[in-house]
């Protein structure tokens, strides 16, 4: 299956501007607009990579991650925060919360592209975009859906 990414966002402007993006960059993008949804989806599959807001309602973008860190199903899957340049104390957070790493919003559409691709390199779970999978994993068990 092509790589695919889970982003958790909830303003709308900044996920059409990240789908545009990075659809651009022949990666397929599911998004969940809060934990709850990112949680379901986590349930069946698994993303290369997830792209992870940390303000959204309800619980929030560093919660979550710790929540996904400490499930020995998700522990492996690496997250990548999205935090406003304005808040920079975020950024230490996110790193304690378990990010891999984080990338300022709003992205700047130059760089966004070749940022994802670097994380989804070291990615057990991604595949280059648009070859299929060499090798069999858990994840790509399930049929692709739209
Ligand atoms: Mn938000």
């Amino acid at each position: 299956m092509a790589a695919w990414i889970l982003l958790v966002e909830d303003n709308e402007a900044n996920v059409l501007l990240t789908l545009a993006v990075l659809e651009r960059e022949g990666y397929e993008i599911r998004v969940a607009g809060c934990a709850e949804e990112a949680l379901e989806r986590l349930k069946a599959e698994r993303p290369g990579l997830i792209l992870m807001d940390i303000q959204l309602p309800g619980q929030d973008g560093l919660s979550l991650t710790r929540q996904l860190k400490a499930d020995p199903a998700t522990r492996s899957i690496p997250i990548v925060a999205l935090t406003a340049h304005a808040m920079d104390g975020h950024r230490e957070l996110a790193i304690a919360a378990g990010c891999a790493g984080y990338i300022s919003k709003p992205i700047d559409v130059n760089t966004f592209g070749s940022l994802v691709r670097g994380y989804m390199a070291q990615s057990q779970y991604a595949k280059t975009p648009r070859e299929p999978a060499s090798s069999p994993t858990r994840a790509s068990a399930r049929p692709r859906s739209v």
